[in-house]
C-alpha cells in the first residue's frame, strides 16, 4: 500500500535503558563534536510494491541502536547513501529552533535524485526533526556555541546484488550534542592544497550530499593531516585551478574594498545553507557579494598585494571559520593574516545569534522544533 505523506503518523517506542541524568549531564559538559548520541532515533522506511508503486511507511521513534541489516543491503556495496546536517539551537527561553531546515529538505531531495533514492516530503523531514528533539530535548546543550547535531540519512537497505536502485529504503534520523567543532577557542585553521585528489568534477556527484563524496576526500584528508593541516582546498584541475571548497565546507574571500568572494555553484560545489545565510548577510550590510570563478592564483596575488584581507570556510557544524594558511606541497603559498579577521568574526556572530535567538530573526529562518 502507497501511503501519501499526510497519512503518515509517528508512533513511539521509548527507550528503556536511556542514558541517566547524570550520564547525560557528564556528556553535555565536553560534548565534543559527533562522539555521542541521544536516547532516540527517528525512522520511516519506504518500499517500491509489486506494482512498482514506490511510498513511504512505518514513520517512527524507536531507542537509538544498531541497526539490523542484511549483509547484502545494496547501501554497503554501492555505497547508495545520502545526509544532511542541521542543528537544534536551545534560546534563553528554553525553547528549541532549527535554522532553514527547508532548505536541508530540499537539498536532500536534490541528492536523492542524483543518487536514485527516493524524495521524501519536506514536511515529512521537518516533522521527523520535531518528533526527535521533542523526544531528546533535555540533550539539547545551552553552553555558549553548543547546540543538538541532527543527522538525517537515507541508505539502500533492500538485500540485492545487482546494480540498479535500491527498492527498500531506510531514512533516519540521529542527533549528537555537538560543541565547538574544531575544538578549543576558535583558532585560525591550516588548509592543505590537494593537487592529486579531485573532490568532483563534471557530471558527477559534488553537488549531492553523499557519503561516498567524503570516503573519496579521505586520502586528501589524511595527506593534509601529515602536513600539519586542519582540512583540504579542493580544486577544478580542469579549469584554470579554479578554487572549489573544502571537504566538508564552502569558501569565501574578503576583499579589502569591502567585497566577498565565493565560487560560484558550478554543478559540483555543493549548496551550503551557510554558504546562502553568509550571502544574504553580507548583502544585507551593503557588501558587494559576487559569487564566481577565483583561482588559486587569484588568491596567492591577492594576498601579496592585500587586495584579499581574510578568508574563510563555512558549513553548519563548524559555522565560520577563520582560515589561517593555505600549505601546498611547495609551502605556504597564500596567507590572509594570522588572526581571526573583523569581518569573518562580525558575520559569524551575526549567524549565531541570529540561530540562538539572540539577533532578530529578520529573514523568518528559524523554525521552532520544541
Ligand atoms: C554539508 C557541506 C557543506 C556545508 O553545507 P551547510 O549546509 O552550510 O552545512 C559544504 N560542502 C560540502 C561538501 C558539504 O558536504
Amino acid at each position: 500500500m502507497t501511503l501519501s505523506t499526510s497519512e503518515l503518523t509517528f508512533s513511539q517506542q521509548r527507550n528503556t535503558a536511556p542514558k541517566s541524568e547524570a550520564e547525560r549531564a557528564a556528556i553535555l559538559a565536553d560534548p565534543g563534536f559527533g562522539d555521542y548520541f541521544t536516547d532516540h532515533t527517528a525512522v520511516i522506511d519506504y518500499k517500491v510494491d509489486a506494482e512498482g508503486q514506490g511510498g513511504w511507511s512505518n514513520a517512527r521513534i524507536e531507542p537509538y541502536g544498531p541497526i539490523a541489516m542484511d549483509p547484502a543491503a545494496a547501501v554497503l556495496h554501492y555505497g547508495q547513501e545520502i545526509f544532511e546536517g542541521l542543528k537544534a539551537y536551545r534560546h534563553a527561553d528554553g525553547s528549541v529552533w532549527t535554522f532553514r531546515p527547508e532548505a536541508n529538505a530540499a537539498r536532500l531531495n536534490a541528492s536523492a535524485r542524483r543518487l536514485a533514492l527516493p524524495e521524501l516530503a519536506p514536511e515529512l523531514f521537518i516533522e521527523s526533526l520535531r518528533q526527535l528533539v521533542a523526544i531528546d530535548r533535555d540533550w539539547v546543550p545551552s553552553g555558549d556555541g553548543e547546540a543538538l547535531y541532527l543527522r538525517p540519512f537515507m541508505i539502500a537497505t533492500e538485500a540485492f546484488l545487482g546494480v540498479r536502485p535500491a527498492r527498500e529504503v531506510s531514512f533516519r534520523v540521529i542527533a549528537s550534542p555537538a560543541g565547538n567543532y574544531f575544538g578549543g577557542e576558535l583558532k585560525p585553521v591550516s588548509i592543505w592544497l590537494s593537487t592529486g585528489y579531485a573532490r568532483a568534477g563534471e557530471g558527477g556527484t559534488g553537488e549531492a550530499k553523499c557519503g561516498g563524496n567524503y570516503a573519496a576526500s579521505l586520502a586528501a584528508q589524511l595527506e593534509a593531516e601529515a602536513h600539519g593541516c586542519k582540512q583540504v582546498l579542493f580544486l577544478d584541475p580542469f579549469n584554470d585551478n579554479a578554487i572549489e571548497e573544502l571537504g566538508g565546507m564552502n569558501i569565501f574571500f574578503v576583499f579589502k574594498d569591502g567585497r566577498l568572494v565565493t565560487p560560484a555553484l558550478n554543478g559540483h560545489i555543493l549548496h551550503g545553507v551557510t554558504r546562502a545565510s553568509v550571502l544574504q548577510l553580507a548583502a544585507d550590510r551593503g557588501m558587494k557579494v559576487e559569487e564566481r570563478k577565483i583561482t588559486i592564483d587569484e588568491w596567492r596575488d591577492g594576498v601579496a598585494s592585500g587586495d584579499i584581507t581574510e578568508a574563510f570556510a563555512c558549513g553548519t557544524a563548524a559555522v565560520l571559520t577563520p582560515i589561517g594558511e593555505l600549505k601546498t606541497a611547495d609551502g605556504v603559498i597564500a596567507s590572509p593574516g594570522s588572526g581571526a579577521g573583523e569581518v569573518t568574526m562580525s558575520i559569524r556572530e551575526q549567524l549565531l545569534g541570529i540561530q540562538t535567538g539572540a539577533i532578530e530573526d529578520l529573514h523568518g529562518w528559524l523554525t521552532r522544533l520544541a
